[in-house]
C-alpha cells in the first residue's frame, strides 16, 4: 500500500514538476529573449557612442563573444564585422534592419540562420557619417536553458522525491490506521471512512454468511461425533496419506488410543502389516475385510475407499465385535461334526447286527443278544434326536409361554422315572425339600432336574446314595442334586457343560449317556436366568446347585 501511495505521489508530483518546469521555462525563455533584446539595445546606444567618438579604431578594442558587430556603408556594403571577413560579404541592403535604420535611423529584427541552425536578434542604428552600425546576438537555446536550469532542476527533483516519500510513508500510515483498528466483529461500531462502508456492508453479509456455515458444520459434525460415538463398532476414516481424520470411542477403545492419534499416520494407531495390507488395498479401490484378535476379542474390519469425483480421498474402517459370532461359527462346526460322529456310530453298529442277522451268521443262541444291541443302540439314537431337538429349541432362544410350575412336583415325576434306574444302578435317591413355584417351561424346568438326578445315578457306585433338595430362599429357589459318586477332577468341571464333552467317552456311552445332558442344563437354566455351581472331589461326589 505504501509503495502504491510513494508511486502515485511521485508520479503526480513528477507530472506536476514537469508541468511547471514547462511553463516556468517557457516563460524564462520569452524574457530571457526580452532582456536580451533590451541589452542588445543598450549595447548599441553605447557602441554607436563610441564609434560616433572614436571612429572605426574603436573596433579594435571591442571584444565580445556574445555580441557580434557589423558596420554597414549606405549603399549596403559592409564596412567591418566582428566575427567574418567584411570584404567577403554580400551586399546588406536587403537587410530589414539595415534597410529600417536607412529610413527611420533605427532598425530591428530577429532572422532564423538555416546555416548556423539559430535565431538571431539584430538590431542597427544610423551613424552620423550615413553608416549604419548593426549588433547581434545569438537568440539563447533551449538546451542552453536547460543546462542552465539543471542544477536546479536536480535540487527540485531530490526535494520532490524525499517530500514523496515521507508524504507517502506518513499517509499510507493515516489511510491504513483506521483499517487495522476495524473491529470485524462489530463492523457498523466502526468509526471510518464512509466511503468503506459498502465494503463493511459486504464483510459483514459475508461474515453472517461465514458464521451460518460455521455454525452449520460444528452442528453437523457434533451429531457426527455424538452418532459414531454412540456405535458399537469402531468407525476410523483416514484421508488419502492414511492420516486420521476421525476416530469414535469404540475404535479407541479397541486400538488403546485416545484423540491426540488425529492428525497422525495410521500405522501409529495399529502396526498390523495385513491391516496396512488391507488399507492399501482400499486405496487403490478395492473393497477389503480382514479377521484380528485385538486383546482376546475377534474383530471383523471392513475397510472402503471414499471417493470424491473419481478420486480417493480417503478410506473407512469399520469393526464388529464377532467373537461371539465366531465362537458359534465355531461351536457350529464342531456340533454338526460330532453330531454326524455320534449318529453314525450307533447307525453303523445296528447296521452291523442287522447284516449278521439277516445273513445268518448268529447263532441261535446270540440272537436274542444282537437285537438287544440293536434296540440299545436305537433308544440310544432316540434320546441323542430328543437331546439335539431340545438344544436347538433352547438355542432358537424363541419366547415360549411361561406357566407357573411347581418344581418340587416335577423333581418327584423325575425320581419317579429314574427309579427304576435306580434300582438297576442299586443307587438310592432321595429328594427333600417344599413346594417352590417357579414361572418357566416346564418340558425345560423336567430337562434340567432329569439330567441332573439321571447323571447323578448313572454315575454313582454300586450302593451310592443321591438326594436332591429344594429350598425356597429369601425369593431364590434352590435346586441341590448331590451324590456321592466317580466325582469329577477340577480340570473337567468347568468343561463338562459343553456339548459332547465327556470325561470318559467309553462310560458315559457304557450308561446310554449322549454327551449332550448337562449343555441342555446350562442352556435352559440359561433361559429362565438362573445360575449353576459345581462342586465335586474325585471318588467323593458331586453336587450341583442350580440358583433360579
Ligand atoms: P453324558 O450324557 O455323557 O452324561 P452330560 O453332558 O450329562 O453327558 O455330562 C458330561 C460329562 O460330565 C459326563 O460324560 C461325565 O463325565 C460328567 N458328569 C456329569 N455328571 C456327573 C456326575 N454327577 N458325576 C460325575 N461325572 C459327571
Amino acid at each position: 500500500m505504501t509503495k502504491k501511495i510513494f508511486r502515485s505521489i511521485i508520479l503526480s508530483s513528477m507530472v506536476v514538476l514537469i508541468t511547471s518546469l514547462f511553463v516556468a521555462s517557457s516563460f524564462l525563455y520569452n524574457y530571457f529573449n526580452k532582456s536580451q533584446v533590451t541589452r542588445l539595445k543598450e549595447e548599441l546606444s553605447i557602441v554607436a557612442v563610441n564609434v560616433e567618438k572614436y571612429g572605426e579604431e574603436y573596433f579594435d578594442s571591442f571584444k565580445s563573444s556574445i555580441f557580434r558587430l557589423t558596420l554597414v556603408a549606405h549603399d549596403g556594403v559592409v564596412l567591418y564585422d566582428s566575427k567574418a571577413k567584411a570584404n567577403e560579404m554580400e551586399n546588406h541592403l536587403d537587410r530589414k534592419e539595415i534597410d529600417q535604420a536607412l529610413k527611420t535611423g533605427k532598425g530591428s529584427s530577429a532572422r532564423y540562420s538555416e546555416t548556423l541552425g539559430k535565431k538571431t536578434f539584430y538590431e542597427a542604428v544610423l551613424l552620423e557619417n550615413g553608416n549604419v552600425l548593426r549588433i547581434a546576438i545569438n537568440q539563447l537555446t533551449v538546451t542552453a536553458l536547460l543546462v542552465i536550469m539543471t542544477p536546479a532542476i536536480f535540487v527540485i527533483v531530490i526535494i520532490a522525491l524525499v517530500l514523496a516519500l515521507v508524504m507517502a510513508n506518513k499517509m499510507a500510515k493515516n489511510i491504513v490506521k483506521p483499517l487495522n483498528e476495524l473491529d470485524v466483529e462489530n463492523l457498523l461500531e466502526n468509526d471510518t471512512y464512509e466511503e468503506l462502508a459498502p465494503m463493511l456492508n459486504k464483510i459483514r453479509r459475508q461474515n453472517r454468511k461465514i458464521n451460518n456455515q460455521i455454525q452449520e458444520l460444528k452442528q453437523k459434525s457434533d451429531e457426527f461425533e455424538q452418532i459414531t460415538n454412540a456405535m458399537n463398532e469402531g468407525l476410523v476414516l483416514l484421508n488419502k496419506n492414511g492420516v486420521v481424520v476421525s476416530i469414535n470411542d469404540a475404535a479407541k477403545k479397541l486400538f488403546g488410543v485416545d484423540d491426540s492419534f488425529i492428525g497422525r499416520d495410521f500405522l501409529t494407531v495399529d502396526r498390523s502389516i495385513n491391516m496396512s495390507k488391507a488399507i492399501k488395498k482400499a486405496m487403490e479401490g478395492k473393497h477389503s475385510e480382514l479377521r484380528e484378535e485385538r486383546d482376546g476379542i475377534e474383530y471383523q474390519f471392513i475397510i472402503n475407499r471414499i471417493e470424491l469425483e473419481g478420486n480417493t480421498e480417503g478410506v473407512v474402517i469399520l469393526s464388529f465385535d464377532i467373537t461371539e459370532k465366531a465362537f458359534a461359527e465355531r461351536n457350529r462346526k464342531e456340533f454338526t461334526a460330532n453330531v454326524s460322529h455320534e449318529l453314525k456310530t450307533p447307525l453303523q453298529s445296528i447296521i452291523g447286527s442287522a447284516e449278521l442277522l439277516e445273513n445268518d451268521l448268529v447263532k441261535p443262541e446270540d440272537t436274542k443278544k444282537f437285537i438287544d444291541n440293536i434296540k440299545k443302540e436305537a433308544t440310544r439314537l432316540v434320546s441323542l434326536i430328543n437331546d439335539i431337538i431340545d438344544l436347538s429349541q433352547l438355542d432358537e432362544n424363541s419366547e415360549l409361554n411361561k406357566e407357573t410350575v411347581d418344581l418340587y412336583k416335577i423333581t418327584k415325576e423325575v425320581v419317579e422315572a429314574l427309579t427304576l434306574l435306580a434300582q438297576q444302578k442299586e443307587v438310592e435317591i432321595e429328594v427333600e425339600g417344599e413346594s417352590c413355584e417357579i414361572k418357566g417351561i416346564k418340558r425345560y424346568l423336567y430337562e434340567i432336574v432329569y439330567n441332573l438326578c439321571d447323571n447323578a445315578i448313572r454315575y454313582s457306585k454300586k450302593g451310592g446314595k443321591v438326594n436332591v433338595k429344594l429350598k425356597n430362599k429369601g425369593g431364590n429357589i434352590i435346586l441341590e442334586v448331590k451324590d456321592n459318586g466317580i466325582g469329577i477332577a477340577s480340570e473337567h468341571q468347568s468343561r463338562v457343560f459343553e456339548r459332547f464333552y465327556r470325561v470318559d467317552k467309553s462310560h458315559s456311552k457304557e450308561t446310554g449317556g449322549t454327551g449332550l445332558g448337562l449343555s441342555i442344563v446350562k442352556n435352559a437354566v440359561a433361559y429362565h436366568g438362573g445360575k449353576i455351581k459345581i462342586d465335586s472331589k474325585v471318588g467323593k461326589g458331586t453336587t450341583i446347585t442350580i440358583t433360579f
